[in-house]
C-alpha cells in the first residue's frame, strides 16, 4: 500500500489501529503521512497555526510513560491552540499570548498522551474561543475544505476543518456555546460536546468557565467515542469535575439501536423560522432513517429554546470580562515594555493585545456586571438559564433522546457577517441552550444542499451522562446511513 494513497488521509481511527496492529505501516510512517498532508494542502486551508516536528512529537508521548496498548497508540491528532500542551506555544489565536509557552498539559493531552497519541500540532481558532466562524483569529483565517471561499464555522474551526480535509483523523476543539458541533456541521464530521464536568477543564483557557467543555471531533460516532473514552472522567484538578469514572465507550457500540428507543423531535427547533428547507428535509430524512430503525418517534417542544441566544450572548460576556481579566502584562500577556506609568502599561498592553471582538465582549461583560445592572442583567439571565434546563429536564420524561438541527443553514461566505455582528451571535441559536442546560450532545453529518454542495448535520441530545446512550444511537445511525463517509475531493491526496 502506497503511503501516498488518500485511503489513509480518510481512513478512521478504527481503520487505522487495525492497520498498524496488521504492521502495513508504522507509527512513525504513519506521523510522517500525516505531517506530509499539511505541508501540501495547509497553505489553501489554514487548519494549523503550527506543525511540530516528527521527533518532538514521538519525544513527548514517549516521555508521558503511554499504556503499551492504549486507545489511540500511535494515532495523531490536533489539539485547539486554547488547550496547554507542555512546552509547546499556546496562543488562543491571540496577540495577547503571542509568546506564551505552556508550563504544563491540560489535563486531556496528558491522558491522551498516555493513550498513546500524537499530538501533532496547535489548531487555529477564534480569539480566545469566540466567534462562529474561525475569521477571528489574529493569526488567520481558516476555510472550510468543502469550499474555500466559505468559513469553516468556529470557533474551533482549524480542528474540525483539518479532521473534514484528511489532515489529521481527530482533533479536540472546545464548546462554550456550540464552537465544535457548528464547524463539525459546516464541514461534515463527528462531534461531542459531554456534558458539563464529565472531560476536565484544567488546562483549558477559560473563556465563560461555567460553559466551558473540551471536545472532541472525528469522522465517525465510533472515533469520536474513542477519543472520548480518553480523555473524560474525573479529575481532581478541576472543581467542577463530575464523579464519572474513566471507561471505553465503544464497547457497546453494536451498531444496533437499544430496544424501545424514544427519541423525540424538537418541533420548535425544526419549524424555526429561518430554516433553510433544504437543512429540515435532509433531518426529515435521518428521522425516517431512525423509524425504520425501531425508534419510537414522539413531538416535543422546548417552549424556552428561543431565549437560548439571549441569555448567552449576556452570561459568556460576563464570564469572559471576569476570566479575562488575568490578561493584563503582569499576570499574563505579551506586555507593553515602553509605557511609563502602570496605568498605561495595563491599558496599552490590553488595547494591543485583543482583537476587537474579545475587548467588545468584556467590555459588555463588564456592563451586565456592573453596579445598577447586574440584576437586571446577569440575574435575570441565570434566571432563563435555569428555565432552559428545566425544560429539557421535562423533555427527558417523554423521550431518550433528543433530535434537533444544529444550525439553520449550511456554511456561509467568508465575510457573510462582517457589518452584521449580531447575526454572526445568533449563529448559536440551536447550540447553546444545551451548553446552558449544562447537557451533552452528539453532531453529526445527514446530507448535503445542493447548490453549492455543502454538508448538514443535525444534533442528539441526552440527559445528563448519557454520553454512552448518545454514542449508541448515532453509531446504529451511521451503520445505515454513508454521509460520514463522504470527503472533500479537492483534498483527497
Ligand atoms: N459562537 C459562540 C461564541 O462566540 C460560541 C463559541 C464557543 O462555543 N466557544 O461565543
Amino acid at each position: 500500500m502506497s503511503l501516498s494513497s488518500p485511503s489513509f488521509a480518510f481512513a478512521t481511527i478504527k481503520e487505522l489501529k487495525e492497520r498498524l496492529a496488521r504492521r502495513e505501516i508504522s507509527s512513525r510512517e504513519l506521523l510522517d503521512f500525516f505531517i506530509n498532508r499539511f505541508a501540501q494542502h495547509d497553505a489553501q486551508l489554514k487548519t494549523a497555526l503550527e506543525v511540530f516536528d516528527a521527533e518532538s512529537i514521538f519525544a513527548d508521548t514517549a516521555a508521558t510513560q503511554p499504556a503499551a496498548q492504549g486507545l489511540l497508540s500511535g494515532i495523531p491528532g490536533m489539539i485547539k491552540d486554547n488547550i496547554c500542551q507542555k512546552n509547546r506555544r499556546m496562543t488562543c489565536a491571540s496577540k495577547m499570548l503571542k509568546n506564551y509557552t505552556a508550563i504544563y498539559d491540560a489535563t486531556a493531552c496528558e491522558r491522551l498522551k498516555q493513550e498513546g497519541a500524537f499530538l501533532i500540532g496547535r489548531a487555529n481558532c477564534d480569539e480566545f474561543a469566540m466567534g462562529s466562524s474561525c475569521e477571528y483569529s489574529a493569526f488567520q483565517k481558516t476555510v472550510n475544505p468543502w469550499d474555500v471561499s466559505r468559513v469553516p464555522g468556529g470557533s474551533s474551526g482549524g480542528s474540525v476543518a483539518a479532521v473534514a480535509a484528511g489532515l489529521v483523523p481527530w482533533a479536540l476543539g472546545s464548546e462554550t456555546g456550540g464552537s465544535v458541533r457548528f464547524p463539525s456541521a459546516f464541514c461534515g464530521t463527528t462531534c461531542v460536546k459531554p456534558t458539563y464536568g464529565h472531560v476536565s477543564r484544567s488546562g483549558l483557557v477559560a473563556y465563560a468557565s461555567s460553559l466551558d467543555q473540551i471536545s472532541p471531533v472525528a469522522r465517525t460516532v465510533y472515533d469520536t467515542a474513542l477519543v472520548f473514552s480518553a480523555i473524560a472522567g474525573n479529575d481532581p484538578k478541576d472543581s467542577s469535575s463530575l464523579s464519572a469514572a474513566q471507561k471505553d465507550y465503544t464497547k457497546n457500540l453494536t451498531g444496533v439501536l437499544p430496544a424501545g428507543v424514544r427519541i423525540g423531535i424538537v418541533d420548535n427547533a425544526l419549524g424555526a423560522s429561518g430554516i433553510e428547507p433544504e437543512v429540515v428535509a435532509a433531518i426529515q430524512q435521518a428521522i425516517v432513517a431512525f423509524e425504520k430503525m425501531g425508534a419510537q418517534i414522539k413531538h416535543v417542544s422546548l417552549p424556552t429554546l428561543e431565549y437560548g441566544a439571549a441569555t448567552y450572548f449576556i452570561l459568556s460576556r460576563a464570564e469572559a470580562a471576569s476570566n479575562l481579566a488575568r490578561f493584563d502584562g503582569v499576570r499574563y500577556a505579551t506586555r507593553d515594555k515602553a509605557a511609563s506609568t502602570l496605568r498605561d502599561m495595563y491599558c496599552n498592553t490590553r488595547h494591543d493585545g485583543f482583537g476587537s471582538e474579545v475587548a467588545t465582549r468584556i467590555m459588555v461583560g463588564n456592563y451586565v456586571l456592573s453596579a445598577g445592572h447586574a440584576k437586571d442583567y446577569y440575574g435575570n439571565a441565570k434566571k432563563v438559564q435555569n428555565m432552559i434546563r428545566h425544560d429539557f429536564i421535562s423533555a427527558f420524561k417523554e423521550v431518550d433522546v433528543l433530535l434537533m438541527p444544529v444550525h439553520p443553514a449550511p456554511a456561509f461566505p467568508l465575510g457573510a457577517f462582517d457589518l452584521d455582528k449580531l447575526q454572526m451571535d445568533l449563529q448559536d441559536f440551536f447550540t447553546c441552550p444545551i451548553n446552558l442546560a449544562g447537557l451533552p450532545a452528539l453532531a453529526l453529518p445527514c446530507g448535503f444542499s445542493k447548490k453549492p454542495v455543502l454538508p448538514l448535520g443535525f444534533q442528539l441530545v441526552g440527559p445528563d451522562l448519557s454520553e454512552e446512550l448518545l454514542f449508541q444511537v448515532g453509531h446504529a445511525y451511521q451503520q445505515q446511513t454513508d454521509w460520514h463517509t463522504c470527503h472533500p475531493l479537492a483534498f483527497a491526496e
